[in-house]
């Protein structure tokens, strides 16, 4: 309870706000007209096979990422949406290289083999001739650090599989990915000379999938790669068998600086409060292997057309909803934390921020971290959309680059699809166009383009996150 209040008037705003339950009936047909246009007429997909095709490699500081900025300026500018412009942001280059190889020395039988890897995002080299050394398999860092002098002079292999029982991929990726992230910096402390991490995906097949590592300023930076689950499978039965499995591991990926990246907004500018922003948006930053169609070109198409949907029937919200396709997601997040520099005088204005990057499957419903009043009014519009099968509301937040905004209190929220098939892809040479079901990215945008308008509209504005940390 907040000190300031007299216990009376605390209590009688508790009840007269569970009284009033949000009445949101007056938009059941706003949501139904938008999921049908979006269905019969969306354009969702084909933008995104446009994307695809103009920059499939999008990452920071590119030539790539700089093809995708000019073409989603163009793609805004022509579904009318209005004050599209470019944001500079300043934006880490990493080249990946053309060498990535792993190739088994010993034992005897395996002699010759090569096992499918990627460099991870942000990881130095190795020397040219590569480097050769046997393998130490590792489950967890306390198992590293329980090893002792183990790992000394090793490769380390971490080798911990997500957790296929967990109904909640999301889940189970983040019970994973500290070594993909963190390796590095065991395997180094631990005297490695390289971490090799186990792709962060479900099954069990040869595609590796990359994704950001980091370092630490006083830990020595070593190579870091990522290997298909199938390779690390392989070198996990060899050394089960008890012998020295020995490898040689060559990248030539490198950290080439830095450069300009830009986000790209558009607006729906609100009718009657203007000044009042819903923002939603994706990043346009992908890993250059595959098309980062699911991650997140799926977000960033779905967020232009979710403002092209309304425009379409003639639905101008009171409020304005601002697009933000952001910079540099995957290896920085320098995009979301230019945009909040950027607009900082306005961000107490900002009356959600939502994201779309949990891949372009069948919507379900969304994600928030909005409590009380604020849960209730998002829970009474995902109610609108349980006929489309996406009225559900869980827990969480809304994507990496709004979470910057979370210690401002400004309400997060996330598109939540279907979250069973987003790992096999993500990351990979998988996350291709024809990965993605028309209909189903179509779907979400519809149901994307209706939240956003009843949120930009109502009459009652979405309450602040009291409870945030203040900067
Ligand atoms: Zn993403």
């Amino acid at each position: 309870m907040p000190a300031v209040l007299p216990r009376s008037l605390f209590l009688l705003l508790q009840v007269a706000s569970q009284e009033a339950a949000p009445d949101v009936e007056a938009y059941r047909e706003t949501f139904r007209k938008v999921v049908r246009e979006s269905l019969a007429r969306g354009e969702a997909y084909s933008k995104l096979e446009r994307l695809c095709s103009v920059a499939p490699l999008r990452l920071s500081g590119s030539p790539g990422a700089a093809a995708a900025v000019e073409w989603a300026k163009e793609a805004m500018k022509r579904d009318g949406l209005e004050n599209v412009r470019l944001e500079p942001v300043t934006v880490p280059r990493w080249e990946r290289g053309a060498v990535a190889e792993l190739r088994i020395l010993a034992p005897p039988g395996a002699v010759g083999e090569s096992l499918p890897i990627l460099a991870l995002g942000g990881s130095v080299g190795t020397p040219p001739e590569g480097i050769e050394a046997a393998i130490l398999e590792v489950k967890s860092f306390e198992e590293l650090r329980s090893l002792g002098e183990a790992a000394k002079g090793r490769i380390v292999l971490f080798n911990r599989p997500m957790d296929p029982s967990l109904p909640d991929s999301f889940e189970a990726y983040g019970g994973a990915v500290d070594q993909r992230g963190r390796g590095a910096i065991e395997a180094a402390r631990a005297g490695g000379l390289a971490a090799l991490v186990r792709s962060v995906t479900p099954g069990i097949d040869d595609f590796p999938h990359t994704g950001a590592m980091h370092y630490e300023e006083a830990v020595a930076k070593v190579p870091s790669a990522a290997v298909s689950t199938r390779g690390a499978e392989r070198l996990a039965a060899l050394l089960r068998e008890g012998k020295e499995v020995r490898a040689r591991l060559r990248l030539d990926c490198r950290d080439a600086g830095e450069g300009i990246g830009h986000n790209v907004l558009g607006e729906l500018v609100g009718r009657e409060r203007p000044g009042e922003i819903v923002l939603a948006g994706g990043h346009l930053d992908a890993w250059d292997v595959g098309h980062g169609a699911h991650d997140d070109g799926a977000g960033c198409c779905q967020s232009i057309e979710a403002v092209r949907l309304l425009r379409a029937l003639d639905l101008r919200p009171r409020r304005t909803i601002r697009i933000v396709l952001f910079a540099n997601e995957e290896n920085g997040l320098r995009g979301a934390r230019a945009y909040r520099a950027a607009h900082e005088k306005e961000l107490p204005d900002h009356v959600l921020a939502f994201e779309s990057d949990r891949g372009g499957f069948t919507p379900r419903g969304f994600t928030t971290n909005a409590s009380g009043r604020g849960l209730e009014i998002l829970r009474a519009l995902g109610r609108l959309l349980e006929e489309a099968g996406a009225g559900e509301i869980r827990p969480g937040g809304g994507g990496a680059d709004v979470s910057v905004l979370e210690r401002d209190g400004i309400p997060l929220a996330g598109l939540l699809p279907d979250r069973q098939r987003y790992f096999d892809l993500h990351h990979s040479a998988r996350d291709t166009i024809d990965a993605v079901h028309p209909r189903e990215l179509n779907l979400g945008a519809g149901a994307m383009a209706a939240f956003l308008h009843a949120v930009a509209d109502l009459p009652e504005r979405l309450p602040r996150n009291e409870r945030a940390r203040r900067p």
